[in-house]
């Protein structure tokens, strides 16, 4: 429940922001649609519009290729920091 309010509003924060282009390198905002074990969030629940998911998804990817962002995380350390080290 915490997680679906959490997404509650149903807009695109890339169209908002007017964002044509996602840099692969801008780990910060990677973050919103990553989960917290670094998986891509889906877009029923990030409200992204399909362009941009999209775009979110190839910059992810093209972030693990570049180790900006883990493939995977153990359950370990999930419990203990969940993005303090993709700093
Ligand atoms: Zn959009």
């Amino acid at each position: 429940m915490s997680e679906k309010r959490k997404y509650k509003k149903r807009y695109c924060k890339y169209c908002e922001a007017k964002v044509d282009f996602i840099d692969y390198k801008d780990v910060g905002s990677l973050k919103y649609s990553l989960s917290e074990r670094y998986k891509i969030m889906p877009r029923r629940l990030t409200g992204n519009c399909k362009r941009h998911q999209d775009m979110v998804t190839i910059a992810i990817k093209q972030a693990r290729a570049a180790a900006l962002v883990p493939y995977t995380v153990s359950r370990k350390v999930v419990a203990a920091t969940p993005y303090e080290e993709i700093r």
